[in-house]
């Protein structure tokens, strides 16, 4: 699938649910209102156009939310593309808060999955219950437990937020290091309405990792996952860090990715509002695989070159959608 600049379209990030089990400040207001069931895509639909993607070339999933383990018999789900990797896909990911995966971590390597992204901002349990307005630190880490000792290869995700968790740095890296994960901060986005002013805590990762570099041997590294991050090599610690910076434009010549939401619109781009509904085209259409097909085709052809991201106090978010529905 090439889109009208010439990017080849081969990783699809999959929004499971609206969902989550905790409230993280920077992406829910205390008092969310999630979507109704029935606009949700069904287990069945997920398999359905998780499969024309990969028919279509996408060889890279990466199962999102909301929190994707809080949806009722996900691993069906999961079972399915495990089916498919080697038969299309390459590699089926997942990106969670951790806070299910002592149930589910040897779950999720029967099927395939080698990989996850946990998101963790702070190692402090009160700071930790604060951040997720309720969360237990001890589950968290204890599911993370559980995904070492199933195997799986885990990269820490870490929302950088000034005067939050900017001195806790260092103590990240350290233990990430220990830990053998790799780790990657990641700027606020001004997507979804919260409770809160995100600008109060948005930090530039330009600060952290020229910080980062006063006491820690940082080296550029070559590692390109086709995604917004640049990665440095960590000498005292042996893994990578990560940088996401959304803000900035750098990654857009190289998108590779389209995201479809819980309720079946695809969004060819993180940062813009042009979607197309293939929960429509599937419910009008059922079992109808060209139909289906063409819609994908046609939205591709639609990618547009980069995103219009704005932080700024005066404006509402500059995308109304909350990560959460569109997946992160
Ligand atoms: N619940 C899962 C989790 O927390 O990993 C998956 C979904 S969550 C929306 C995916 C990632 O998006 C998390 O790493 C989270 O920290 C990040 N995120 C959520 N809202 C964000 C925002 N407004 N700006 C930047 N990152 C955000
Ligand atoms: Fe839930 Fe993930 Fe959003 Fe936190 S970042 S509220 S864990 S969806």
């Amino acid at each position: 699938m090439l889109d009208p600049f010439g990017r080849q379209v081969s990783y699809l990030r999959v929004s499971v649910t609206d969902r989550c089990d905790l409230r993280c400040v920077y992406c829910m207001a205390e008092e969310m209102t999630f979507l109704p069931k029935k606009d949700l895509l069904s287990l069945e639909e997920l398999e359905q156009v998780c499969s024309a993607f990969i028919d279509s070339g996408v060889d890279k999933i990466r199962i999102t939310g909301g929190e994707p383990l809080v949806r009722k018999n996900v691993m069906q789900l999961f079972q399915a593309l495990g089916r498919r990797i080697g038969n299309g896909l390459r590699e089926v990911t997942l990106t969670t808060n951790g806070t299910q995966l002592a149930r589910y971590a040897s779950e999720l390597v029967d099927c395939g999955v080698r990989r996850i992204n946990v998101s963790l901002d702070t190692l402090d349990a009160e700071k930790f219950r604060r951040i997720s307005r309720w969360g237990d630190l001890d589950k968290v880490l204890g599911g993370l437990g559980a995904a070492k000792a199933a195997g799986l290869k885990v990269k820490i995700n870490t929302v950088a937020l000034r005067g939050v968790n900017d001195m806790e740095i260092d103590d990240l890296v350290r233990w990430c290091g220990e830990n053998g994960f790799d780790l990657t901060f990641i700027e606020t986005m001004p997507m979804g309405a919260i409770d809160a002013i995100r600008e109060d805590t948005f930090l530039p990762l330009s600060e952290v990792r020229a910080d980062l570099s006063r006491r820690w041997t940082l080296t550029d590294s070559d590692h390109a996952t086709g995604g917004p991050a640049t990665y440095v090599d960590v000498a005292e610690t042996g893994q990578r860090i990560g940088f996401i910076t959304p803000l900035s434009h750098n990654f857009c010549e190289s998108c590779n990715r389209v995201r479809l939401t819980c309720t079946g619109q695809l969004y060819m781009c993180l940062g813009q509002e042009d979607n197309a509904d293939l929960r429509r085209v599937m419910r009008d259409h059922p079992g109808d695989a060209n139909a289906l097909n063409d819609a994908i085709a046609e939205a591709i052809g639609r990618k547009p070159k980069g995103h219009d991201f704005i932080i700024d106090r005066r404006n509402e978010p500059a995308v109304p959608r909350h990560m959460s529905v569109t997946g992160g």
